[in-house]
């Protein structure tokens, strides 16, 4: 047994004083995990778009200091009491959403939006006591989404915790707990494209570049991307996207040039982008009779979905999903696996790499517009 299963473990972490304002590398302490916890040795975390919005807290409540990161690979270093299901030395995705396995949702097989584990980014302490496991000379610092992942150590409930195969190499299969499942489980696991068919993704950013890459999967003969931004196109050739519009080329509608290119509509789009016009476009663009239009990215708080009720009636469907309807702890390490059988490429997402010391850097790379995934490895 290792010798600090039961103390406080001192380590580095990225902290978060204030909004905004650059990371500091500190020196944290992390408690023991206690009842259904478990204590996690991150190995390699990277940075996606949620834990940007939520350091420059503009909109949301901001819950300071705070130690950010979500997608993230580590090894199990100690459990709690009434952990049963997972033991030091296990390989372990830490999830911003989780499955407890006993809600009525858990036990549903449509729904993966556990009611004790669901995302709660207000937030940043533990369920079991109401209080945080990191601290700086006594001062609390917070959580973020159960994960706060940019830490040597962090503390996360067993339910937010996928379990996956020793052998994956956690520098690739870190991206699967957020970002790249979101968007694969988007196109596979909802809109569900019959092989053969065309499917149109709006937005080509780290989230609609992985639908692309399950409509791939899914054997598609057309991936059509759309996007505002002409400099992701060139990126997105890698993952099979075969076609490109971009809006602003079009004196009409996004909806009618999609039409004219594929005789009525495509058979299935997947929206990426977080803009309302997107995501009525994404819905109108797809085929009467069968289209399915899938919407993930997460809207503006006083945005509203505007579209004539005919375009139900003409048995056009609209869908929306939450983490590609995967559930954590049942469904990922199934993903982790196709990676491991090559079905799925992980290393084209990865367009930039740093050490925690130099986090900062894989903001900025975010910020500028550089990067789809920026890996940080937590040794050095
Ligand atoms: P990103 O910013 O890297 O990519 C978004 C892309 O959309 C950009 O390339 C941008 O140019 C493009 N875009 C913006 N407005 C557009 C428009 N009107 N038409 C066409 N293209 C447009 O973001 P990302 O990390 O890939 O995430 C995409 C979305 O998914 C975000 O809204 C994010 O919040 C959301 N998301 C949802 C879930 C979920 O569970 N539903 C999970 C993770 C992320
Ligand atoms: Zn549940």
């Amino acid at each position: 047994m290792s010798s600090t299963v039961g103390k406080v473990i001192r380590c580095k972490a990225a902290v978060a004083w204030e909004a905004g304002k650059p990371l500091v590398i500190e020196e944290v302490e992390v408690a023991p995990p206690q009842a259904m916890e478990v204590r996690v040795k991150i190995i390699v975390t990277a940075l996606c778009h949620t834990d940007v919005y939520f350091w420059e807290a503009k909109g949301q409540t901001p819950v300071f200091p705070r130690i950010f990161g979500h997608e993230a690979a580590g090894i199990v270093e100690s459990v709690g009491e009434g952990v049963t299901e997972l033991k030091p030395g296990d390989h372990v995705l830490p999830v911003f959403t989780g499955e407890c396995k006993e809600c009525r949702h858990c036990k549903s097989e449509e729904s993966n939006m556990c009611d004790l584990l669901r995302i709660n980014t207000d937030r940043g302490v533990m369920l079991h006591d109401g209080k945080s496991r990191f601290s700086i000379n006594g001062k609390p610092i917070y959580h973020f989404v159960g994960t706060s992942t940019f830490s040597e150590y962090s503390v996360i409930h067993v339910g937010c915790l996928a379990k996956i195969n020793p052998a994956a190499p956690m520098d690739k299969v870190c991206l699967l707990s957020c970002g790249i499942s979101t968007g694969l489980g988007a196109t596979l696991n909802v809109a569900k494209p019959p092989k053969g068919s065309t499917v149109a993704i709006f937005g080509l950013g780290a989230v609609g570049l992985a639908a692309a890459e399950g409509a791939r999967i899914a054997g598609a003969s057309r991936i059509i991307g759309v996007d505002l931004n002409p400099k992701r196109f060139d990126e997105a050739k890698k993952f099979g996207v075969t076609e490109f519009v971009n809006p602003k080329d079009h004196h009409k509608p996004v909806q009618e040039v999609l039409a004219e290119m594929t005789d009525g509509g495509v058979d299935r789009s997947v929206e990426c982008t977080g803009s309302i016009n997107a995501m009525i476009s994404a819905f109108e663009c797809v085929h009467d009779g069968w289209g399915v239009a899938v919407l993930v990215g997460v809207p503006n708080k006083d945005d509203a979905f505007k579209t004539h009720p005919m375009n139900f009636l003409n048995e056009k469907t609209l869908k929306g999903t939450f983490f590609g309807n995967y559930k954590p702890r049942t469904d990922l390490p199934n993903v982790v696996e196709m990676y491991m059988r090559k079905e799925l490429e992980l290393e084209k997402f990865i367009t930039h790499e740093v050490c925690l010391s130099e986090i900062n850097k894989a903001f900025d790379y975010m910020l500028k517009g550089e990067s789809l995934r920026c890996i940080i490895r937590m040794d050095g």
